[in-house]
């Protein structure tokens, strides 16, 4: 197979959008935003060994690559519309990109995202989304937004990919059936792109949880130049998760682990009730973990009464930290 039959067979004409004036085929792609959208773009990269295993199936790796881009687009409140794939490939292999493929646009169909293009070339396995996304003009949900006193809320459960991470590692350990629930989050991790969607206008700042929820609400307050305490107890979890692991570890895998895919956002406290209903509308669970403050630092205590400071030895993942 050559890289034009793979262009043409597994990756051309699989796909309707109307926005689509010229898809896959061309020197690039022309897509036409509805009037009144701003458009927003995200890119996000995976790499052998450092995102995922050699031996990853090429289903969960596809849903992977795509998911962690969908998952910025919800961040932002935006809809992800389209979508262009680079690929790093050692070899064509039909079996492999096939079932690769059919993943992928399984989940783009899941959330009406086109592949409009990309690029493909010989080399270590690694891959590259872009994507694109509508959002009602000016409505964007930014990690500039928090104000002192918001609330902070967090959707799903957090910590749960990061322990089933470990504990591949052999850093951990916990009872399989636990491991299994949370290496599901850790393979397939669902964004949350109607909760973003439901939240606009009602939320002040949002993010997504992808290297720590210590550190990427760090990034919120940053930008916002605010601080927030985090109730560490509050912060969703697997129960079963929680009593398997040390506290310690517990702690350190649910407040700086990473690779969570949910949302974390800031919004004012009489919005708490039409937040609730936003998320029963987009069917997503969401938890109040903690608040806004003026101080300009992250605290994370033990809990609402228990003031005690916690400290992390580190708050999320950085590839050069
Ligand atoms: P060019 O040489 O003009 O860059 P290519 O030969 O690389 O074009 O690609 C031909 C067409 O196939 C382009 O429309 C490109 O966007 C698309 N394409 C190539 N690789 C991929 C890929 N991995 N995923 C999606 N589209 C791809
Ligand atoms: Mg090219």
């Amino acid at each position: 197979m050559t890289e034009f039959d793979f262009i043409r067979k597994y990756l051309q004409n699989r796909q309707q959008d109307h926005q689509v004036v010229l898809g896959i085929g061309d020197d690039a792609a022309i897509v036409r935003p509805q009037a009144g959208y701003d458009l927003c773009f995200s890119s996000d990269m995976l790499l052998k060994n450092r995102h995922f295993f050699e031996d990853v199936e090429p289903e969960d790796l596809a849903w992977k690559v795509l998911a962690v881009n969908i998952s910025d687009m919800a961040a932002m409140g935006a809809k992800p519309k389209w979508a262009l794939l680079s690929a790093g490939l050692p070899e064509l292999d039909k079996d492999w990109l096939s079932r690769f493929c059919n993943s992928l646009f399984d989940l783009a169909q899941r959330f009406g995202v086109t592949l409009i293009g990309g690029d493909t070339t010989r080399g270590d396995l690694v891959f590259n989304v872009t994507i694109a996304g509508e959002l009602p003009q000016g409505q964007a949900l930014r990690r500039d937004a928090a104000k002192a006193g918001d609330d902070i809320w967090v959707s799903g459960k957090i910590g749960l990919a990061a322990s089933a991470l470990n504990y591949l590692l052999k850093r951990c350990d916990l009872p399989f059936e636990v491991f299994r629930r949370c290496e599901a989050e850790l393979l397939r991790p669902m964004p949350r792109v109607a909760l973003g969607r439901a939240i606009l206008n009602v939320a002040h700042a949002a993010q997504d949880v992808s290297d720590g929820l210590a550190q990427d609400i760090g990034h919120i307050l940053t930008a916002s130049n605010v601080g927030a305490e985090i109730w560490a107890d509050e912060v969703p979890t697997l129960p079963s998760l929680k009593t398997a692991l040390p506290r310690e570890q517990w702690l350190q895998y649910t407040l700086a682990g990473g690779d969570d895919y949910e949302l974390v956002f800031t919004a004012p406290q009489h919005c708490r009730e039409a937040l609730l209903e936003a998320a029963q509308k987009s069917n997503t669970p969401i938890t109040r973990i903690g608040r806004i403050t003026d101080a300009c630092r992250l605290k994370v205590v033990n809990s609402v009464s228990d003031g005690m400071e916690i400290a992390l030895t580190s708050l999320g993942f950085d590839h050069f930290g």
